[in-house]
């Protein structure tokens, strides 16, 4: 059963495997940053994978959201998704949801989270998004990009700051430009955090923001800091978290 596991298995072994197919990972997003970390968790072999996206796939997509082919274009992301996911690993429990990221949706996917992944392009559902994590006290990983450049950490409320003690602000929705290669790496690095947290191995980017700039070679870490008055994790506590039965 575990037979496509193999090579991976020599590293985590079989109960890791079985910890990843027990998981529930939520993917907000199927652009850029969705795409990779959508198609390495299926890799992977996590056990539920839910996807969200309202959006149609346009032509100008095609330079970074490799999930998606010409062929595609003017279909619905989450119904093409459905359908490659299948084919691709048929041994994972696939949900695709074709609507808009908004806080009632919202809180039906973070509750069956395990962990949630913000692959999204606007602050504005990011916030949303934190919002409900926070309130959920569920672990999620934040990656933004824009041209060469992209940022990344892993939060899990009432540990680590949340997106808004980190940005205070959302900034207003634009149209980023954006180079393949960068969300390409920063989506792969989501579900690397994801990954190692299932598993409860190596070190997550709690507490620290990578910052990549592709174009110059520079990775670097800096530490970032609750903000004791934050408006939307200040004064809650250390969660417990719990994989999924
Ligand atoms: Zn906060």
């Amino acid at each position: 059963m575990f037979e496509r596991y193999d090579r991976q298995i020599k590293i985590i072994g079989v109960e890791g495997q079985r910890r990843l197919s027990r998981s529930c990972v939520a993917v907000v997003g199927a652009g850029g940053l969705g795409s990779p970390a959508i198609l390495y968790l299926a890799a992977v072999g996590v056990g539920k994978l839910i996807v969200v996206d309202k959006d149609v796939v346009s032509v100008t997509d095609l330079n970074r959201q490799i999930l998606y082919s010409e062929e595609d274009v003017g279909k619905k992301k989450a119904v093409v998704v459905c359908e490659k996911l299948k084919k691709f690993n048929s041994g994972i429990d696939i949900e695709c949801i074709d609507r808009e990221f908004g806080e009632e949706i919202g809180r039906e996917i973070v509750k069956k989270a395990d962990i949630v992944v913000d692959a999204l392009d606007n602050w504005e559902t990011r916030f949303i998004l934190n919002k409900l994590c926070v309130e959920y006290r569920k672990p999620f990983v934040h990656a933004g990009i824009h041209g060469w450049y992209g940022q990344i950490t892993t939060i899990i409320p009432g540990e680590t700051p949340c997106l808004a003690c980190i940005v205070p602000k959302p900034t207003p929705r634009t149209t980023v430009p954006v180079i393949g290669v960068t969300p390409g790496v920063l989506g792969v690095l989501e579900a690397s955090q994801v990954i190692k947290y299932i598993l409860g191995v190596g070190t997550l980017l709690t507490g620290k923001l990578l910052i990549i700039d592709l174009l110059y070679n520079e990775f670097r870490i800096i530490e970032v800091k609750r903000n004791p008055k934050c408006p939307v994790c200040g004064g809650i506590q250390k969660p417990q978290p719990e994989l999924s039965p």
